[in-house]
């Protein structure tokens, strides 16, 4: 039996909703597979806010920075929308990745071909997408001084600054090339070099550490240019690298691609052990989703995912990670969706708590086989 210490945040909207079906599954794993897991449920975001004036308190960064790993629901609402404001629920997410070292963002985008019939785009297009991008989390344009803002003669005016050291470039591009290493053995590089210093940097970083990856294929490619291929030949990815920013931006247009936002788990990785595995932040990659909150709309399928990213990266728990996705996708394979999802003829609509509980299910029958 493997004990393990799991910090609940599941924040604001959406975030309970979908974090209640990831966390049957949770149990079911503990309980199929004979391990503890002590779990401690702390407040982040605009909750947070709202009981502490805070959105990340000290002793939920101690909560989090002494567990095994920490599972994230989502942060924000138009309650605490006010653009002025100096406290605000994304200051959570942004303080526990910075607190925490957690400098890598895994993103896999896998297209099952039963939801081909799903996607905006046509089956030649997605067949064999599988992929993953590796965002740089803790530093450029989010991070970088000054960000401000002030009023002259000439009107309002502001600032953000892009700022990367060439260590924090080097230990990205690292875990990119290690990933291709253990999959396809392809890096595509993204920056925009041909304008900004920074990608400049980062393009001979790049350079210089394929030298190290013999065996690994590199792309360089554009940020625009990143984003038009991704929907024109996402096949051809296997690992994409790149900083904070375009990241954050390839990564919302590349959920599109498996269907959906509430399809698209994330894990986010600081340094590991040997054997691999180390402290992370599980999260889908959607937001509070305010428009669907308490409608039972909600897909849930991003956050039960992140749980299973969370059992492989942070608990070495291989065989349950893959329990999990393998029962997604049977669920998805007898034609149950979510509303956001089912674009095709042969879908069953089913809510929130419904496809959590047929998850669950998949995953108790899977062990009974
Ligand atoms: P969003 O991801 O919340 O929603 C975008 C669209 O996708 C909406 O139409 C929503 O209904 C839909 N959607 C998202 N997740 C879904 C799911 N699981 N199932 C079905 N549909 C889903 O992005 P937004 O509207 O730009 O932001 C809303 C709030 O969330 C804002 O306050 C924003 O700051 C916050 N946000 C938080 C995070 C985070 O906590 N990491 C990330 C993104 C946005």
């Amino acid at each position: 039996m493997a004990f393990f210490n799991i910090a609940l945040a599941p924040g604001d909207g959406i975030g309970p909703e979908v974090f209640e079906e990831a966390l049957k599954v949770l149990h079911s794993i503990e309980r199929l597979y004979s391990h503890e897991f002590s779990l401690k449920e702390v407040l982040v975001g605009g909750a947070s806010i709202d009981e502490t004036g805070v959105a990340l308190t000290d002793e939920v960064l101690d909560t989090a920075s002494t567990s095994n790993a920490v599972l994230f629901g989502a942060v924000g609402g138009p309650k605490w929308d006010d653009p002025s404001a100096s406290v605000r629920p994304e200051q959570a997410i942004l303080g526990l990745r910075k607190g925490l070292g957690l400098f890598a963002n895994l993103r896999p985008v896998r297209v099952n071909p039963i939801m081909f019939e799903d996607s905006a785009l046509k089956r030649e297009v997605l067949e064999g997408t599988d992929l993953v991008v590796v965002r740089e989390l803790t530093g450029g344009v989010y991070f970088g001084r000054p960000q401000k803002r002030w009023t002259n003669s000439r009107g309002r005016q502001a600032v953000d600054t892009v700022r990367y050291s060439e260590k924090e470039f080097e230990r990205i591009l690292r875990v990119g090339f290690e990933l291709a290493r253990s999959r396809r053995k392809k890096v595509t590089s993204v920056d925009k070099a041909n304008i900004l210093e920074t990608s400049r940097l980062w393009r001979e970083i790049a350079t210089e550490i394929s030298e190290d990856y013999p065996d690994v294929e590199v792309e360089h490619l554009l940020v625009d240019a990143c984003a038009m291929h991704l929907i024109r030949r996402p096949a051809d990815f296997d690992v994409i690298v790149t900083e904070n920013l375009f990241g954050d931006i390839l990564t919302d247009e590349a959920s599109m691609l498996a269907g959906s936002m509430g399809m698209l788990p994330s894990a986010s990785l600081g340094r590991r052990r040997k054997n691999g595995t180390g402290l992370g932040l599980y999260e889908p990659i959607h937001g509070t989703a305010p428009d669907i909150v308490g409608q039972g709309l909600a897909n849930p399928l991003a956050m039960i995912l992140s749980v299973a990213l969370m059992l492989r990266y942070s608990l070495g728990l291989e065989k349950e990670a893959e329990a999990i996705e393998v029962a997604v996708e049977k669920v998805i394979a007898d034609g149950y969706r979510t509303a956001d999802i089912a674009g095709g003829v042969q879908s069953k609509v089913i809510s929130t708590s419904q496809m959590g509980t047929l998850v669950d299910e998949k995953i108790e029958l899977s062990q009974k086989e």
